[in-house]
């Protein structure tokens, strides 16, 4: 069979068909096939519209599948975006609603499309209720005068204008009376594709306030909230300066009488009370022209800016003194505090530290009367400083160039008068006249040389010692010690160390010690083991004057007692002190104490003190005060007890 030609009748049929023609054997449509080429034919036509009708339906399903998951897919992202840009939204308010800033956006209508809390406070609307209203309808319109702040006309040019504005520092009085201090800004941005701009209020009162704050606290007492000492003396400067110059002021320098002990018995809470409730009554009584100022611890200066003269000054600081002495009450309890006041009044061309130099002598002099007072200061005391400041100046020099003398009065046994020691008496004669140690000890204190002082005396005690010879025959040498001295960490072994250096041991010397000066540290008795330990005695001094004498006795570890002359001297004639210096002797006796009578002066006082059974007498008696030689000579006739110092003795009595 050879291949059709063309313009056959199979021309116009599929390849597909033609292809089917003649896997069924049938070559041309030019001869008829026969029934089984036909059948065959049928047979694979249909099944090629089975496999279309297939093709079709999974064609469709795929459509219809891929439709449904789309639409599902797009509403599930469309409902994703529409809920996530809401929350960022959220986010993006409450950020902006933390700020204190107050921002407003606008678009290029200038309609506010976005507003902060802060800015809301400041415009007095609530948050939400201008979106998208005018924003110079807002500024500018009706209720314009319940903003916080007063808008200026010129930003609504520059809002208008579309163009940056700024003002620093718009200072204003707010509805609650509130002194604030904002920074304004108008800003074109592009948040909107065509234009707009954000408004912005910056609050800097919180800024202000602690920049107040920061300068209060420099010019302040943090206790007590009154002026501190620089910012007090400034403003005394001023008032002194500006003051009318007939006007008087007056400045005084008041003190809580032993305030310490209410730190030291409540504690400092209750301490800081009392200073805070002092402060208050303080600053009450004073007028506008006064100020007051804490000027450290329990020191309070006041100045007052006019007073008609001296009286009506000693007036105003006695009624001050009466105010702080009503009770104080601390966590409950009621305690009386007393004040002692110095006071002074303006001068001439007188400066605020030269007005509390005065102050503080006259609070000085009034703590020394006995506290509890006002000292005014004047010219007595002005001479009286003067003078102080010249023996000051001497004493050092007669310290430093070792022109102190030492004066020795005996110490006898009162049975027998013999020999037992001689107590060390510093001397001090300045130009013709011979100054007090009472006096010069505490100038010494004060000045701070006691130390050195103490050194020399014990200098001049250490060779005495040695001219006596061998330690068995020298009697012992009693050195007093002031508070200041034992108190100085260190003093004992300064001490042995000098007394080390001269050969002398430490059993020929007592330390005499009051009771004041034992209770100045807790670490006094650790001074005083330390001299014990090198064979050094320890005597109490002047007993019987301080306060709390009893338990001291136990408390530190003393070898003698030294009744003091104020109950010595009127024993025969008062039999209360006779009482008091037998009840000494009997204590001392039962806690292994010796006991020296100090001041004796006459024979009567001897034999009372003999029978109550007093160990050690001294005073003008038995010998007084005499310089070195002449103790040397007294002691020749006293070393021995015998029937040479009874003569002597007798010698005495003539
Ligand atoms: P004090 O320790 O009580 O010394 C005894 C004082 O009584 C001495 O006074 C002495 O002269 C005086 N006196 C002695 N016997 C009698 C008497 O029978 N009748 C009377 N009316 N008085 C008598 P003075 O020498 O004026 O010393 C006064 C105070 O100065 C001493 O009192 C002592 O506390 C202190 N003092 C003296 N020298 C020193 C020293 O070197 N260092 C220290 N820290 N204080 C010293
Ligand atoms: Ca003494
Ligand atoms: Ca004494």
């Amino acid at each position: 069979m050879s291949a059709p030609e063309s313009g056959t009748p199979d021309d116009d049929l599929h390849a597909h068909v033609l292809r089917q023609l003649r896997r069924t054997g049938i070559e041309s449509l030019a001869e008829p096939p026969s029934p089984e080429q036909f059948r065959a034919l049928l047979r694979m036509v249909s099944h090629k519209y089975a496999e279309s009708d297939r093709d079709g339906y999974l064609n469709d399903r795929a459509w219809e599948i891929s439709s449904a998951e789309m639409t599902e897919l797009y509403s599930q992202l469309e409902e994703r975006s529409a809920t996530e840009l809401a929350s960022e939204r959220d986010r993006l308010r409450t950020v902006l609603n933390t700020t204190t800033t107050g921002l407003c956006l606008i678009d290029s209508q200038r309609l506010i499309r976005e507003m902060n809390a802060a800015a809301a406070k400041y415009l007095s609307v609530g948050l939400g209720d201008t979106y998208g209203m005018a924003i110079v309808d807002i500024l500018w319109g009706e209720r314009a005068d319940e903003h916080r702040l007063p808008f200026p006309e010129d930003l609504r040019d520059a809002i208008v204008a579309n163009r940056l504005w700024v003002e620093d520092f718009i200072q204003f009085v707010d509805a609650e009376g509130e002194q604030c201090t904002v920074s304004v800004l108008y800003s074109p941005v592009d948040a909107f594709r065509s234009g707009g701009g954000v408004l912005a209020i910056q609050d800097h009162t919180r800024q202000s306030l602690a920049e107040a704050n920061l300068e209060w606290r420099a010019r302040h007492d943090q206790l007590t909230g009154l002026l501190n000492r620089a910012e007090f003396s400034r403003l005394v400067d001023e008032s002194l300066s500006s003051g009318d110059p007939g006007s008087m002021s007056a400045l005084m320098f008041l003190d809580l009488d032993r305030f310490k002990n209410v730190n030291d018995t409540f504690g400092h809470d209750a301490g800081d009370s009392v200073l805070i409730e002092a402060a208050d009554r303080l600053q009450r009584s004073l007028s506008d022209s006064d100020f007051v100022c804490r000027f450290g611890g329990d020191e309070f200066v006041i100045f007052v800016g006019r007073v008609a003269g001296r009286v009506d000054a000693q007036r105003l600081a006695t009624r001050i003194i009466q105010l702080l002495r009503e009770p104080f009450n601390v966590f409950g309890a009621s305690m009386v505090i007393t004040a002692s006041i110095g006071m002074t009044i303006s001068e001439e061309d007188i400066t605020a530290s030269e007005m509390l130099r005065d102050a503080d002598i006259a609070l000085y002099q009034a703590k020394n009367a006995g506290r509890d007072r006002v000292s005014a200061f004047g010219s007595q005391l002005r001479s009286n400083v003067r003078e102080r400041v010249q023996m000051e100046r001497s004493l050092r020099t007669a310290v430093s160039r070792g022109e102190l003398t030492v004066a020795y009065q005996p110490l006898v046994r009162a049975h027998d008068l013999s020999l037992f020691g001689f107590e060390a008496l510093a001397r001090w004669q300045e130009g013709d006249r011979i100054v007090p140690p009472a006096t010069f000890i505490a100038i010494a204190e004060e000045a701070g040389f006691i130390a050195e002082l103490g050194e020399v005396v014990l200098a001049h005690s250490l060779e005495l010692i040695r001219e006596f010879g061998p330690p068995e025959d020298a009697p012992v040498l009693a050195i007093n010690v002031s508070g200041l001295q034992i108190s100085r960490p260190g003093f004992s072994r300064r001490f042995l160390r000098q007394t080390d250096r001269a050969g002398v041991p430490g059993t020929q010397l007592c330390v005499e010690l009051t009771e004041q000066a034992l209770l100045t540290d807790t670490a006094v008795i650790t001074e005083l083991n330390i001299l014990k330990d090198a064979g050094v005695a320890v005597a109490l001094d002047d007993f019987g004057t301080g306060w709390s004498s009893l338990s001291l006795l136990q408390q530190f570890p003393l070898d003698r007692v030294k009744v003091d002359r104020s109950f010595v001297q009127p024993m025969i004639t008062n039999s209360q002190d006779a009482a008091i210096v037998a009840a000494i002797i009997r204590l001392c006796r039962t806690l292994g104490l010796e006991v020296v009578a100090e001041g004796v002066e006459e024979r009567g006082q001897l034999d009372l003190l003999r029978s109550l059974g007093c160990d050690l007498i001294q005073g003008y008696y038995t010998g007084r005060p005499m310089v070195a030689d002449k103790a040397l000579r007294w002691a020749e006739g006293r070393a021995v007890p015998s029937q040479r110092v009874l003569a002597a003795d007798r010698d005495v009595l003539r």
